[in-house]
């Protein structure tokens, strides 16, 4: 660096655009709903796998789909410098879990069920509700063909908003069927296009050959009654394929789940097969879609594993943290139970071994810290007391240490009242302090 450039003020730097900085009080929110999630999760008997952000962008071409939005011109991808290999962050976790499920061989003795929480990246133009960087819940059941799975899925992720308190979410359902009834279906989609090529924007015309499915998943409101028109998929389905369609519709309403079915439902991946969900609210404009998912039977075999049948989906956390709040649902701020203020450095060292000694016992304490000189005056400490929302007080004052105890003095009720407690046994009123369950 040079002289110049060393002495150049620098310019603060601020975060890349679409990526979000989670602070307090805001994450504890998200710790809120991460915690609900861990602990449906458990009783669901599903369990956490942790697979890398970084993924060969080859896994994605193929996993998700050259034809798709994703792999189209969302990804982030860059080359390995040190072997050339194009790697990519991933913009969603399916593929990943799949890869590892293969590598890692999850399902030689049956079925396994799992979930994850993280990142994903998209390069997509940022609004409400859709970043760059986001966050997804996803659950995927792997090695059941069945469709009791695909409702066991659907019911997990309508507990949890239940859990959150959410109200007004519907389920879209539809199936996809097999490849061959795809293909029957394709057809017939292609040619009914082809009549009427005037009036597809020319996102459709592109996809016409590659994959006019994903016309019917369009957005655009010109296209829309064209759409509606179209030759439904449902109707191309066997009778293997609609009585799996049809116990999973049965055993969702048998739950007291509601759904209803929407046969333009294509979901944007190529790899869905049979059923395919989504969970939409209307009260987040535009970026509705708070989960989707579906069967994917044939992606292990497309990744090169073993046939294995296989369903689950991805929710966007940062949709539901949003609906959340416009449904009302108070802030969570997380304040400590007490506010260690002490008067002196001599009062130190009791104080950081009571304080070690509550939390033992379950009481959240904060410390005051002071400057490298002075603690800073009664006066202050109390202030900062205040600001940190503390119910307590405790003061390591010189009266206090010459008697072995603690003051304890109530911020919040209006009393102001004190007592001395003795520092021999902490644990005994320590329970006094605890405003958490
Ligand atoms: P959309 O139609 O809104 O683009 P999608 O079909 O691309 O959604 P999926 O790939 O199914 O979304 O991802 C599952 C969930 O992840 C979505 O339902 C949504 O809640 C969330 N999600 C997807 N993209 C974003 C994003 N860019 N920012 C925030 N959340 C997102
Ligand atoms: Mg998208």
């Amino acid at each position: 660096m040079s002289q110049k450039e060393m002495s150049a003020k620098v310019e603060p730097f601020a975060a890349v655009k679409g990526m979000n900085d989670i602070l307090p009080p805001d994450s504890a929110r998200w710790e809120w709903l991460e915690d609900k999630v861990r602990s449906l999760m458990g009783l669901y008997a599903y369990r956490n796998i942790r697979t890398p952000i970084v993924e060969p962008t080859a896994l994605f071409e193929r996993g998700t789909g050259q034809s798709t939005d994703i792999v189209e011109k969302e990804m982030y991808s860059f080359e390995d410098k040190l072997n050339g290999e194009s790697l990519t962050l991933r913009p969603e976790n399916t593929p990943g879990v799949v890869r590892a499920a293969i590598e890692h061989n999850l399902t030689y003795a049956g079925g396994q069920r799992l979930y994850y929480m993280g990142p994903m990246f998209r390069h997509e133009r940022p609004q409400r509700g859709r970043y760059r960087q986001f966050y997804q819940l996803g659950a995927e059941a792997l090695g059941f063909s069945g469709p009791a799975v695909d409702v066991e899925m659907m019911l997990l992720v309508h507990e949890l908003f239940a859990n959150l308190g959410l109200r007004n979410v519907r389920i879209e359902l539809n199936s996809l069927g097999l490849p061959v009834e795809r293909q029957a279906h394709r057809v017939a989609l292609i040619t009914y296009f082809e009549q009427q090529l005037e009036l597809l924007d020319s996102e459709a015309q592109r996809r016409l050959h590659t994959n006019p499915l994903r016309i019917l998943d369009t957005k655009n409101p010109a296209m829309q009654a064209l759409v509606q028109q179209a030759p439904q998929l449902l109707n191309y389905l066997g009778d293997a394929s609609l009585a799996h369609f049809d116990t999973v519709k049965t055993l969702l309403s048998s739950c007291g789940v509601r759904w209803s079915v929407n046969p333009r439902l294509v979901r944007g991946l190529d790899y869905y097969s049979h059923t395919v969900f989504e969970f939409l609210t209307d009260e987040l404009g535009a970026q509705g879609a708070l989960c989707g998912g579906g069967r994917y039977d044939g992606l292990f075999e497309l990744l090169g594993g073993k046939p294995t049948p296989a369903v689950g989906w991805g929710m966007g956390l940062e949709r539901v943290l949003e609906l959340i709040k416009t449904q009302g649902q108070g802030s969570r701020v997380l304040v400590p139970d007490a506010y260690a203020v002490i008067a002196d450095a001599s009062a130190m060292a009791v104080a950081l071994q009571t304080l070690q000694a509550l939390r033992a016992a379950g009481v959240s304490v904060q410390m005051h810290a002071g400057g490298a000189a002075a603690l800073g005056s009664m006066k202050s400490q109390f202030k900062k007391a205040d600001i940190s929302g503390a119910r307590y007080a405790l003061i390591f004052g010189p009266d206090e240490l010459a008697q072995n105890a603690v003051t304890v003095k109530s911020l919040r009720d209006g009393s102001g009242a004190q007592v001395i407690q003795s520092l021999a046994d902490v644990a005994s009123w320590a329970p006094t302090l605890q405003s958490r369950t």
